[in-house]
């Protein structure tokens, strides 16, 4: 593991204690840590990790669940296209969920705006602006919208996730030229399968760090817990006070305020279908877990 203590990247060993036994089966990239200068030696060892303030979590299987791939993100830009690929709402919408619960920050990269069809571009903003979420249309092939893009880029740690070609490497050499010659590796590693349990890597990017998010493409929603999903999805979050049931899970119960705003066209129909594919897939995970 590499450890950057002030300008240094130093190399960090896990031995050491038990409460750093227990740290180092869940230390991530971007993780907080303490570590101590190994006697004699040019590495360290790691002493504590800190409470992160956010993670982005996949499911892995049954008997492991949720894992963490990269901790503290300052944003996380969920990329996607209209067209060439088409959009794929699930997608967008499952990772966006898989954020809010992981307290990371999201916000949406509608790239290949050149693409995309007359009114396409306002009406996909309109609906994500509409659930509380940024918009950044581009079009990596020009540069178009990329300095919105710039001018929320710090010091922090960012990640890209989106589906095999929308655009992720175009935007991130274009944000970054010198990260060219990684980029193709962070593409490949992301693109691997969901059962891996390869982890995060940083690499510098501008004033911050960029991540890999291996296994995000196909990755499972991180909950186990179907009632928990609504406050993942912040529009159904801002009215689900209102359902007759409590716990609702705004799939077949009646007097659902959820449903009536579906049907009032108040919250967006595919984000619901969303949300219910959500559902759907926290309960196959439950019933792997309970054999
Ligand atoms: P990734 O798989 O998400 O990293 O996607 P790439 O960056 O490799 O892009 C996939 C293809 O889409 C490449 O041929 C790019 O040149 C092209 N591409 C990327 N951004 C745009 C865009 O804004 N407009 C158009 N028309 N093509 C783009
Ligand atoms: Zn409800």
């Amino acid at each position: 593991m590499w450890v950057r203590v002030g300008d240094a990247v130093l190399v960090c060993s896990l031995r050491g204690r038990f409460r750093v036994k227990k740290a180092s089966l869940q230390v991530v990239a971007g993780d907080r840590v303490a570590v101590r200068q190994d006697p004699g030696g040019a590495g360290v060892t790691l002493e504590d990790v800190f409470p992160r303030d956010s993670s982005l979590s996949r499911w892995i299987e049954r008997g492991v669940g949720e894992r963490a791939i990269v901790a503290n993100v300052e944003r996380l830009f969920v990329v996607t296209s209209l067209a060439e690929p088409p959009l794929r709402p699930v997608f967008v919408d499952r990772v966006l969920a898989a954020a809010e619960w992981g307290h990371a920050p999201a916000a949406v990269i509608l790239n290949k705006t050149d693409l995309a069809g007359r009114g396409e571009v306002e009406g996909f903003s309109a609906l994500y602006r509409g659930c509380g979420y940024e918009v950044f249309p581009t079009c990596a092939a020009t540069g178009q919208g990329l300095d919105a893009l710039e001018r929320l880029l710090g010091s922090g740690v960012y990640a890209f996730v989106g589906l095999s070609g929308v655009g992720k490497s175009s935007l991130i050499n274009r944000l970054d030229p010198n990260l060219e010659q990684v980029t193709q590796e962070v593409v490949e590693r992301t693109g691997r399968g969901r059962h891996t349990t390869t982890s995060s890597q940083l690499f510098p990017f501008r004033g911050g760090f960029l991540a890999d998010t291996p296994g995000m493409q196909t990755f499972g929603f991180p909950g186990r817990d179907e009632t928990e999903l609504a406050a993942c999805f912040p529009e159904i979050t801002r009215i689900d006070t209102r359902c007759r049931f409590e716990p609702c899970t705004h799939s077949h119960e009646p007097g659902c305020a959820v449903k009536a705003a579906v049907e009032a066209g108040a919250i967006a129909s595919s984000r619901y279908q969303s949300y219910l594919a959500i559902i759907e897939e926290i309960r196959t995970h439950t019933k792997e877990q309970s054999w």
